[in-house]
């Protein structure tokens, strides 16, 4: 059989990633929802932010890409009803507040949220709902620290 050789394929290279429970938890939902094998997950999420982070690499090295505005992550989040489990839809970019810290790949960018009263869509119960999500690259997700507490009325 002649051609071109095989491509090279091979996984060959291991890591080994520690997740804590709830992270655990996310990994095997989305698995289940999406029908896409954990590790696959992994790949997609390196590749994705890989190509956040050439864009911003191209940004911050080439004139030619000043005026590439790549936009900013999402702050839309389905945050869960502490008393009747029911799916709210959370925008925090309607009620936040932000600020910047310049790193190695150009700016951080932290959200910060404290919704105090916020009423279920479904029970009208209220709940509070505080935290951060930060930026980094910019147009690139890098962690989130959201709580949702009851509140005593
Ligand atoms: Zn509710």
């Amino acid at each position: 059989m002649a051609g071109r050789p095989p491509k090279d394929n091979s996984r060959d290279k291991q890591y080994r990633v520690r997740l804590n429970e709830s992270e655990d938890k996310i990994l095997q939902y989305v698995s289940e929802t999406t029908g896409k094998q954990k590790s696959e997950i992994f790949r997609n999420a390196l590749e994705d932010y890989y190509n956040k982070v050439r864009v911003q690499e191209a940004i911050q090295a080439d004139e030619e890409f000043d005026d590439w505005d790549t936009g900013h992550i999402s702050l839309k989040r389905v945050i869960d009803c502490p008393y009747c489990g029911a799916a709210n839809k959370c925008d925090f970019e309607e009620d936040c507040e932000s600020w910047s810290e310049e790193r190695q790949m150009g700016e951080e960018i932290t959200y910060h949220f404290e919704w105090d009263w916020y009423e279920c869509s479904i029970c009208g119960k209220k709940m509070r709902i505080y935290g951060d999500i930060c930026e980094y690259p910019v147009g690139a997700y890098n962690y989130e620290d959201i709580t949702v507490e009851e509140v005593e009325e």
